[in-house]
């Protein structure tokens, strides 16, 4: 099923309308579309393009969180890291972590040790029906020596050994997303990029006082400027971190505020030009601060920083100063032996806001990553619920604890329902649920042998897009030129026929929205002119643009991706 961006569907009522198309509001809308309710879901951007693809790439119960007591938090983590594993296993790879302990590690090694065993036994159910390359071994640990020949640029000073222990890969939370997305557009329901809820609809004048119901919302089309309505039952504010800005318009007092929390990832060139390392490093400083090293797609991939932030979510950028805590504590963790990273090592970087549940008692680091579903009505507004905290790991539990309780409102109460259980579905493109991924790409080496497609090209299609990835073959069956590569780097696999399935199947309006989140070179580091020219020639036909149109949205696309970086270079460096 195509995603469609179709504004004449906003004239029909809905069920249910999210506001929010990143992690969480894609599950609630394939929860809710599951279940048989007429679903819209809008995004005042692209699908994905708030912090759901600004991750640390990983479907984690996130260990650090048993120093805060978090057992709950981990266990269901832990429990949705299985789910999401079975039902997309072309997305997800088990990978191992190294935890290094030093003699001055804090907190002591027996501790870290304590910790990984307690992290484990949290996820006992870590290998129920999982596939055998899929299956997460039993922790262990690794002498220094051990340590030392995995990851060679590790401090030796000191250095004792390290916990080795499994959590998963997300290799491309943008294609993941896309694919559950996808999913609820299987199910029935109607996603719109670009549309932005501007307002709410009420039954009567809010400004009057009293109680009110929420009707549907008024919606700005960010690509012609068109304001609509559109009529629902029941509205969920699922804006993560723009979601107390959401609320604004309403014009009175929720009560619901968000810890607004600036993470910033750094992509490099592999740490200490070492590209054979294949663990995951969780770094821990002197200091205090920790960094996690994972290698990814050739680079080294470090992050996050977590640090609270006042700014609207749209004004937040990585600044130099994320860069040198990054780097800094990286840095303070590598042996004499080998070259510190710095600045020139650096390719891109990432920022997303982590939309915190407030908690005037903690800072952001240790503020709890639960969420929390609020129902306005107490407040005086009538089916409306928000959305605070959580993770993208636990979005689909997230989505599944929303639509059952929506379904117990008086919203929703009186509506039919089918059955509809996304723990045994697997995500929209999966070849099969809980299968290894090795036999089904085998095969897709040795299908269609007379495409002008090399088996890397091959393997890269189907890891991106599973069994759509015909379809791209199908393109370039009918066209053998949009076998073309769109860069002339060779480690950037993407192929033209990509484009104009993202354009014509994926809903991809801007360049943006096809190089950062339906293809991956935007997420390789620095696109150049040429490759922004290859994507824009391509979509300019499918989407109507004039030359002049082409020229300026490769110019504005240019100029954005270099602002972002000369903020990050900050003076020095920038110009
Ligand atoms: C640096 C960092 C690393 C992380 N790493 C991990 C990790 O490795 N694993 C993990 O499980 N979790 C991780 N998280 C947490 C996870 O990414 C977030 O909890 C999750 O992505 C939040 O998703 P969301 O849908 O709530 O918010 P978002 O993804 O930000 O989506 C909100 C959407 O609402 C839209 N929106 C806002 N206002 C409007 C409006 N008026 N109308 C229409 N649409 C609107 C926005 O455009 C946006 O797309 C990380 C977070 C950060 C910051």
């Amino acid at each position: 099923m195509r995603i469609e961006r179709d504004l004449a569907q906003l004239t029909q009522p809905f069920d249910v309308i999210v506001v929010g198309g990143g992690i969480t509001g894609v599950n609630v809308a394939r929860e809710a579309a599951g279940r048989g309710l007429r679903t819209l879901v809008v995004d005042k951007g692209d699908f994905g393009h708030g912090t759901s693809s600004a991750t640390s790439k990983l479907i984690h119960g996130g260990i650090r969180y048993l120093e805060t007591y978090e057992f709950g938090v981990v266990r269901e983590s832990l429990r949705e890291r299985r789910v999401l594993a079975l039902a997309a296993p072309h997305l997800v790879q088990q990978q191992r972590f190294l935890m290094p302990a030093w003699r001055w590690s804090k907190p002591p090694t027996a501790l870290i040790g304590a910790g990984v065993l307690l992290y484990t036994a949290l996820g006992f159910d870590r290998n129920r029906h999982m596939p055998a390359d899929m299956r997460i071994p039993m922790p262990s640990w690794l002498s220094r020596d051990k340590t030392l020949a995995a990851v060679p640029w590790l401090d030796p000073d000191q250095l004792q050994g390290a916990y080795a222990y499994h959590d998963t890969f997300n290799l491309h939370p943008e294609r993941l997303l896309l694919a559950f997305l996808q999913s609820a557009v299987d199910v029935g329901a109607v996603a719109l990029n670009h549309v932005e809820a501007v307002g709410f609809l009420f039954d009567r004048d809010p400004a009057v006082g009293g109680d009110v119901t929420v009707q549907g919302l008024q919606v700005l089309d960010r690509l012609t400027g068109e304001r609509h309505q559109v009529r629902g039952r029941a509205v969920v504010n699922a804006a993560g971190p723009w979601m107390d800005l959401v609320l604004r318009d309403l014009g009175r007092s929720m009560g619901v505020k968000v810890n607004r929390s600036k993470g910033v990832h750094l992509l490099t060139k592999p740490v200490a030009g070492q590209a054979q390392v294949r663990d995951t490093v969780f770094a821990r400083a002197r200091s205090g601060h920790h960094v996690i090293v994972s290698p990814w797609q050739g680079h080294s991939f470090i992050g996050p920083t977590d640090t609270h932030v006042d700014d609207a979510p749209d004004a937040v950028r990585a600044d130099r100063s994320d860069v040198e805590l990054i780097l800094g504590t990286l840095n303070d963790t590598i042996s004499a032996g080998y070259p510190k990273m710095t600045e020139e090592d650096i390719e891109a970087t990432t920022v997303g806001i982590r939309p915190l549940i407030v908690d005037e008692s903690k800072d952001s680091y240790t503020t709890s990553r639960r969420h929390e579903l609020y129902d306005h009505a107490p407040s005086g507004v009538q089916h409306l619920w928000s959305i605070g905290g959580g993770k993208w790991t636990t979005g689909r539990a997230l989505g599944v604890e929303t639509v059952e309780t929506l379904l117990k409102s008086a919203a929703l109460r009186d509506l039919p329902v089918r059955e509809f259980d996304s723990r045994r579905a697997t995500a929209h493109g999966a070849f099969a649920w809980a299968e290894d991924a090795r036999p089904y790409f085998d095969a897709v080496v040795r299908s269609r042998p007379t495409l002008p497609l090399d088996d890397v090209t091959r393997l890269h299609l189907a890891r991106l897009y599973g069994t759509d990835h015909e379809r791209i073959l199908d393109l370039v069956e009918r066209e053998p030129s949009l076998a073309a590569r769109i860069s002339d780097r060779p480690d950037r696999l993407d192929i033209a026929a990509q484009v104009v399935f993202a354009v014509t199947d994926e809903a991809a309006c801007t360049l943006s929205d096809v190089l950062d989140r339906r293809l991956v070179i935007g997420t390789l580091g620095r696109v150049d002119r040429t490759e922004v020219e290859r994507v824009a020639l391509l979509m300019a036909p499918l989407r109507g643009w004039s030359v002049e149109a082409t020229t300026a949205a490769v110019e504005a696309e240019l100029g954005r991706r270099a602002a972002v970086e000369l903020r990050w270079r900050g003076t020095t460096t920038g110009a």
